[in-house]
């Protein structure tokens, strides 16, 4: 007798090669199985009326059998004449026995099952599935389930074993808690797991087959609705793992901020101070941060992060900004020094390509404590760097960051076992519902307000013939003393390939406009050679700056005003936004020239003329997500969002506000919680949940 939770060996029949074959489906446990839930149906439920039948269906007919004959086309094949009372069909066998055509012969009756499609002779079914049959052979009383399968397994095995899996279900309800409370259930109308699993298992034939098919029927958006919740709960354990520590507590550090604030050379703006405000509320208390801020490209998050930086440093503690790209963090490393030596405060610079004597020193002088603000890429959170007391750790550009490393973190405060607070800054804006679901881990602030006196970037599309005006278009703004950018997009998925492709636009840029300073810089660059470029471009040494996307995010030149973008149509529509965002920075008018290569697919049209029409990072955002969808939106591979077995963020996106409701509700109940972790993320999941 083997139970739900038991390895999936455990039941009759399955044995090592059969428990390989399960396992690429994600089948482990007799409960994965429960969980594996059907494709689509296919209905045996009724005998369809041949004369009714129409070719793609798929049915089960019965008829008598008037001819039955071998014949010769391109392929020998068997051709089975049969009639109801309805009409008349053929089934075709090429691959057949002589037994096979014994059987077949003129009076018997025959069921067969398969789609029907235009043949030779009318409707034809290839080689169906089929059984001589009396009138009194009953159909099918359940529809059939298709499952999602792998090679060397069949519908019938894998049909047997859902089949064994819900009998042990019924032996012993208990082994599979529904641990949704009635009160809710009733509430949002949603019917019970063990009743759902019986019914997208075997739904029975008075079922709404569309609304099974499309994932609409109540069954389904109860399993879904599990899932997101399991997703969401999981990421508020973390959450509360991870506020269960002690972190410092620290100052406002008012006098340190006013001095460096003295040295800007702009006011905050309001929404800077607001969120500046929230950040300090959660400083001052003894459990961890976990904040994100949104906001759109060249709001000034760089200033805000500084600005919690020096409240971690007033507390004596230190302070770390991660940047996901060498570049980015170059330049905050730049900012950082040029804002905080001043006020007597050591910046120190790590990243992975920092090797040697170097990279001892660096991690000396984070060690004893001596590095104060601490600057660089994901090397800065590797296991051999230690930090005397880390105090604030910031994050920017959340989404290649995940939960995860989100955890791991907990480890680096280090001194009197604190640790630190977490400040994590996105530019991706996305509408609250969804990011209440893939954030449950964080809060959320949002600076909704650009700095002032910056004009919109004006964005033009231009099919790439009219290339040559938009070189003059170039030469005429660098000649007014101002700066471009020219972005070579991805042609495939080779780095080499794209680079090489932004060192032939080089050469011929540098040969159309021989009186301007033509840089270049793309990814197989040393970081030493493109931080070079990238001063050079910033103190106006060069004119034009020929760039991968690899300049997507951050940097900062507000002098630049003209970027013409290649290929527009190859880019997402978050990304165009970010590209576009290093232009507009100052306070000169900006362009923005997306010169396409017709023709442009519909997708694309649609995408380039929301770009042309708002520079609005919520509004492209939402678009982002209609044409799109959440999983490209989010990146989801870090959000876990993506791997999910039954929900669709698109099509079930309006659960997400009730989950949300009862995730408030469930959370910081143990047991339910790790029911569902377990359950719906696994064993590793629920393991990670309880460091
Ligand atoms: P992002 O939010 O995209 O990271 P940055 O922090 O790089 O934006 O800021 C963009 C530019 O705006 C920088 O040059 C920064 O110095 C400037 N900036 C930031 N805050 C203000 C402000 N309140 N007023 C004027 N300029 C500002
Ligand atoms: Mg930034």
């Amino acid at each position: 007798m083997s139970d739900l939770s038991a390895p999936i060996t455990a039941l009759k029949g399955v044995g090592e090669a059969l428990a390989l074959k399960l396992g690429r489906l994600g089948i482990e446990r007799v409960s994965d199985l429960l969980f594996h839930l059907p494709l689509r149906y296919q209905d045996r439920t009724r005998l369809t009326p041949i004369g009714l039948l129409r070719a793609g269906q798929e049915a089960v007919i019965e008829g008598e059998v008037t001819a039955c004959d071998v014949v010769k086309g391109r392929r020998r094949s068997l051709l089975v004449r049969l009639r109801d009372a309805s009409g008349i069909l053929s089934l075709r066998f090429f691959h057949f026995s002589p037994a096979q055509q014994q059987q077949m012969r003129p009076g018997a009756t025959v069921r067969a099952f398969g789609e029907a499609r235009a043949g030779a002779t009318g409707l034809e079914i290839y080689h169906p599935e089929y059984r001589l049959s009396g009138s009194e052979t009953p159909v099918d009383e359940y529809f059939t389930p298709i499952y999602p399968t792998t090679e060397g397994l069949n519908q019938p095995r894998l049909r047997a074993l859902a089949q064994q899996a819900l009998g042990l279900l019924d032996d012993a309800p208990e082994a599979l808690p529904d641990v949704i409370p009635d009160t809710l259930l009733q509430r949002f109308q949603l019917p019970g797991l063990h009743a759902s699993l019986h019914l997208l298992h075997q739904p029975p034939p008075d079922v709404n087959i569309e609304q099974l098919t499309f994932g609409q029927h109540p069954a389904t958006r109860r399993l879904a609705l599990e899932e997101l919740l399991a997703h969401q709960l999981s990421l508020r354990e973390v959450r509360l793992r991870i506020q269960a520590d002690g972190a410092p507590t620290l100052p406002s550090g008012r006098s340190l901020q006013a001095r460096f604030l003295a040295q800007l050379p702009f006011a905050l703006t309001g929404a800077q101070r607001r969120v500046l405000e929230e950040i300090g509320h959660d400083l001052s208390r003894p459990a961890p941060m976990l904040r994100l801020i949104q906001g759109d490209v060249g709001s000034g998050k760089t200033v805000v992060a500084a600005m919690a930086a020096l409240s971690a440093l007033a507390g004596n503690c230190q302070a770390a900004i991660m940047a996901p790209t060498e570049i980015l963090a170059e330049q905050h490393f730049r900012s950082f020094k040029a804002w905080f030596e001043p006020l007597g405060i050591e910046v120190a610079w790590l990243a992975g390509k920092l090797k040697g004597k170097a990279r001892l020193d660096a991690k000396a002088a984070i060690a004893d404590g001596r590095a104060r603000m601490v600057v660089g890429t994901h090397a800065l959170f590797q296991d051999d760097v230690h930090f005397q007391c880390l105090g604030l750790a910031i994050i920017d550009e959340q989404h290649r960051f995940g939960v995860h490393q989100r955890l791991a973190l907990r480890e680096k405060g280090e001194a009197g076992g604190l640790t630190p607070h977490q400040l994590i800054m996105t530019a991706t804006p996305i509408p609250r519902t969804l990011a209440m679901s893939a954030y449950a881990d964080l809060d959320v602030s949002v600076i909704d307000e650009l700095p002032p006196g910056r004009t919109p970037v004006k964005t033009v599309v231009v099919p790439d013939e009219r290339r040559p005006e938009v070189v003059e278009r170039i030469r005429l703004a660098c000649s007014e003393g101002r700066q471009a950018y020219w972005v070579c997009t991805l042609i495939d998925e080779s780095e080499v390939l794209q680079c090489q492709a932004a060192e032939v636009t080089r050469d011929e840029l540098t040969v159309a406009l021989p009186e301007l300073a033509v840089g270049l810089v793309h990814g197989r660059m040393k970081s030493s050679e493109k931080a070079e470029v990238m001063t050079a471009f910033k103190e106006g040494e060069l004119d034009l700056l020929v760039a991968t996307t690899v300049i997507e995010v951050g940097v900062d030149v507000p002098n630049a005003s003209l970027m013409i973008i290649e290929n527009p149509e190859r880019l997402g529509l978050s990304q165009l936004h970010q590209l576009r965002g290093r232009v507009g920075r100052g306070s000169t008018e900006s362009f923005c020239v997306l010169l396409y290569h017709p023709p442009l697919s519909k997708s694309s049209r649609q995408r380039l003329a929301v770009m042309r029409e708002t520079t609005d990072g919520f509004r492209i955002a939402e678009k982002d997500l209609e044409i799109r969808g959440p999983g490209e939106v989010l990146g989801t591979r870090q959000t876990g969002l993506a791997q999910m077995k039954i929900a669709d963020l698109e099509r079930d996106a309006d659960l997400l506000e009730r989950v949300t409701a009862m995730a408030q509700t469930l959370q910081g109940n143990p047991d339910i919680t790790s029911v569902l972790v377990r359950r719906w993320l696994g064993e590793a999941a629920g393991r990670y949940g309880q460091v």
